[in-house]
């Protein structure tokens, strides 16, 4: 078993590795805890969203680990489909595994993995927003507890917003 936990902190240097900017403040863990808890649509938009729209733009597909069971804006993943919010091809070779396929594929080819899944952590965020899980809760529960919010925003479409009015 190998494996690590995955922070805010890594999250900050990771984007801005991709995005070849500096995030908002790289690496301030407080920072992050701030806009994580009071505003995490905007923290993830700032953290996750926009830097991988700015390297996405650089390519033609991207390749994700998205499965149909993982969430209601999941469940019509296609294998291979257009990425309608980044513009480019994305590949989701496994969307129609279950979970017990992962663990088992993952067993059998000797894949590493992150630790904190021996630990309650069926789905793993930034150190900020991921709990452990309780017995009988959905396996995404444990990110952003206490909020709506299920997604961090790469995988939905947003639905159009209206257009203005014209002037008459
Ligand atoms: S998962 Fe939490 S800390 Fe990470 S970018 Fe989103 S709101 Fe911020």
């Amino acid at each position: 078993m190998t494996g690590r936990p995955i922070g805010a902190s890594t999250r900050d240097l990771a984007a801005a590795r991709l995005s070849g900017e500096p995030t908002p403040r790289a690496g301030a863990a407080c920072e992050t805890r701030r806009w994580a808890t009071r505003d995490p649509d905007q923290c993830c938009n700032l953290r996750k969203v926009e830097p991988l729209r700015r390297k996405l733009s650089e390519l033609g597909a991207w390749i994700t680990s998205i499965r149909r069971a993982q969430t209601s804006f999941r469940k019509d993943a296609r294998k291979v489909e257009w990425d309608v919010k980044f513009g480019l091809v994305k590949v989701n070779p496994i969307a129609d595994w279950t979970s017990q396929q992962v663990w088992r594929y993952l067993h059998e080819h000797g894949v590493p993995y992150n630790s904190l899944h021996d630990q309650n952590y069926p789905s793993i965020g930034c150190t900020h927003c991921t709990r452990a899980i309780q017995p009988g809760e959905d396996p995404r529960a444990g990110r952003w507890p206490g909020t709506a919010k299920t997604e961090c925003g790469l995988h939905i479409i947003e639905p159009l917003r209206p257009l203005p009015e014209a002037d008459a």
